[in-house]
């Protein structure tokens, strides 16, 4: 690994040009050797929907990603977990698993026989196909985050866990910072070997389900998920500090100590920050002072980001319902389609929002009353 970051511009989702930066980024970055490997690709399958939405890598970064690897000798598989997978899952809406068995790689069930292991604080279960393969390529997609702020490299490992299991972390890990230092020790038990993100379309706005597309024009990579983080994040408009993946890694100094280290190559970083980007809003949990007084003044808790439930939306699939890990919501005995939160139990953990294809839940700064 080195802390090489390459960012390329790209206008659109051209197979060719796609394929030609994701070869230039790979060189410039030195990428590892391929040939004759399994190299398992990991997109972005946040739920399985059309690529015009922006929720997935799109189909055209994979495919001309699973070219790349086969042009240099690699045998290749592809798979992803959404949070709401059920087995035999195949990315079929996204277009990923058609643009896999067109090109030829190998679609993978993560849900089939999951495997534990041991994390610095406790264990997960993961997807057993990284016994068979000898590296993971990562295709993170460039967007917000309404936990983590920012999902990246460091995020998209969190697809490995497979389906409702992913929950059960959000239950042990139940804010944002110690949730984020799960991430970061997920991927110091399993890295990938490199990271390829999309940002030709990205997301602003409420990620990484609900959130609108924007156009960014840019491929990312690198073989450090940190420095390719910290650039994404800051392109994004980010402090990149402030998003906790990237300060907890750094505070370990894990893949480097300083943003300084990071070896650029590309259009000057500054040309490239989009000021207009829609954030996520800081919600200040990380600042000891303010979490101090949120545990003293019951209105400021009251004021936190929250769920909320858009009825007429709702077509009762019942997907949040499956994944929420505090058992904080279910659907109101009597109304139909009409899902309840009682608000005392969530931990915010936005799963449920992550989860709905039906626009029926929001994440907003909602006064809760008494
Ligand atoms: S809120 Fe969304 S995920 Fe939950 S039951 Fe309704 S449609 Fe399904
Ligand atoms: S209601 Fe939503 S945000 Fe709250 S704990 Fe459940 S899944 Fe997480």
């Amino acid at each position: 690994m080195n802390n090489k970051v390459a960012v390329r511009k790209c206008s659109e989702y051209d197979l060719h040009e796609v394929y030609d930066q994701i070869s230039d980024i790979w060189q410039k970055c030195e990428g590892p050797d391929v040939s004759g490997k399994k190299v398992l690709l990991k997109p972005n399958i946040l739920i399985d929907s059309d690529p015009l939405k922006a929720i997935c890598t799109h189909p055209v970064v994979v495919d001309a990603a699973i070219r790349f690897l086969q042009s240099k000798g690699a045998i290749v598989l592809v798979g992803d977990s959404p949070g709401a997978m059920v087995r035999g899952y195949k990315g079929e809406k996204s277009g990923i698993f058609q643009v896999s068995q067109k090109a030829g790689a190998e679609w993978v069930d993560f849900s089939k026989d999951p495997m534990e292991i041991a994390l610095k604080k406790g264990k997960v279960r993961i997807a057993s196909v990284i016994k068979e393969v000898d590296l993971i390529v990562s295709l993170p997609k460039f967007k917000n985050h309404g936990l983590v702020y920012f999902t990246g490299g460091i995020k998209n490992t969190l697809g490995l866990v497979p389906g409702f299991t992913k929950a059960k972390q959000h239950a042990l890990h139940r804010d944002r910072i110690s949730f984020s230092e799960f991430l970061v020790d997920l991927n110091e038990a399993v890295m990938p070997q490199f990271f390829i993100m999309d940002g030709i379309v990205g997301m602003e706005g409420p990620g990484p389900g609900q959130g609108t597309p924007v156009k960014i024009g840019l491929l990312l990579g690198s073989s450090n998920p940190l420095a390719l983080d910290i650039v994404a994040s800051k392109i994004a408009g980010y402090n990149p500090n402030d998003i906790p993946t990237n300060a907890i890694a750094l505070s370990r100094g894990l893949w480097m100590k300083s943003a300084a280290e990071i070896i650029f190559d590309g259009p000057e970083l500054e040309s490239l920050i989009r000021n207009d980007f829609k954030k996520i809003p800081l919600d200040g949990s990380e600042n000891v002072v303010i979490r101090f007084l949120k545990n003293r003044m019951h209105f400021l808790k009251k004021m936190e980001r929250r769920p909320v439930f858009i009825h007429k939306n709702c077509i009762g699939c019942l997907d949040c319902i499956k994944i929420c890990p505090a058992n904080a919501i279910a659907m109101h005995p009597k109304k139909n389609n009409y899902v309840v939160l009682t608000d005392i139990k969530c931990i915010r953990c936005f799963c449920c929002s992550e989860v709905c294809q039906s626009k029926a839940v929001e994440i907003r700064r909602k006064f809760f009353g008494a």
